[in-house]
């Protein structure tokens, strides 16, 4: 039987449907081949919004009913350059512009969340899709054409290591208002 631990490892998250998946995993192959490191497979692609840490799972229904009067409106985001953080040799997409009903988007959920005492990025919010881990090396050209991504909705997310396989789960689905 599996039991579920009482806590929950979650985050908030743009969750691409699979053909926009597939098209960031076909990038993060391509890059895989140049860079080296490992591709995160497409199923695992996606845009975190806000980092919450472990969250007791008695905690869930009061972060779902606050997520759920959040009031962004949907955005188009143009994943159109590469980047590599030297630090933790991650290669992550991105976009030269990051709409403002993104960045109202993260701002709700954080002004939401800040009462309940789950973890809050004090940082600014820099939208990365993380592609690569452990590359060896940066990518030589940091523009590739645009992969257009309609942003209609958020996501609660739980991640969770089994045998060492990262497995994301999405737990619930909000619409994002227009
Ligand atoms: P791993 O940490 O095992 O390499 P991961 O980072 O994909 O894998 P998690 O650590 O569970 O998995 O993180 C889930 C998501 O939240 C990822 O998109 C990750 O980049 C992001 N994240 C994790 N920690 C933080 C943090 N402290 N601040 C902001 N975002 C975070
Ligand atoms: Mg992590």
């Amino acid at each position: 039987m599996l039991v579920r631990p009482d806590t929950a490892r979650l985050f908030f998250a743009a969750w691409p449907a699979p053909e926009i998946q597939r098209s960031l995993g076909a990038l993060a192959r391509e890059l895989e081949r140049e860079c080296g490191g490992r591709a995160v497979p497409d199923r695992n692609i996606h845009l975190t919004l806000v980092f919450l840490g472990n969250i007791g799972r008695d905690r869930l229904s009061r972060i779902e009913s606050l997520a759920a009067a959040v009031t962004a409106a949907r955005f188009d985001l143009s994943v159109d350059r590469v980047e590599y953080w030297r630090h933790n040799r991650i290669v992550w997409a991105g976009a030269e512009q990051c709409p403002p009903a993104l960045r109202e988007l993260v701002a709700q959920l954080g002004e939401a969340l800040a009462g309940t005492g789950c973890s809050a990025e004090r940082r600014e919010y820099v939208p990365h899709i993380t592609l690569l881990r452990n590359a060896r090396r940066p990518p030589a050209e940091g523009r590739f054409p645009a992969i257009p991504w309609p942003v209609a909705e958020f996501a609660l997310v739980e991640s969770a290591q089994h045998d060492r396989v990262h497995v994301y789960e999405v737990l619930r689905k909000w619409p994002l208002v227009g």
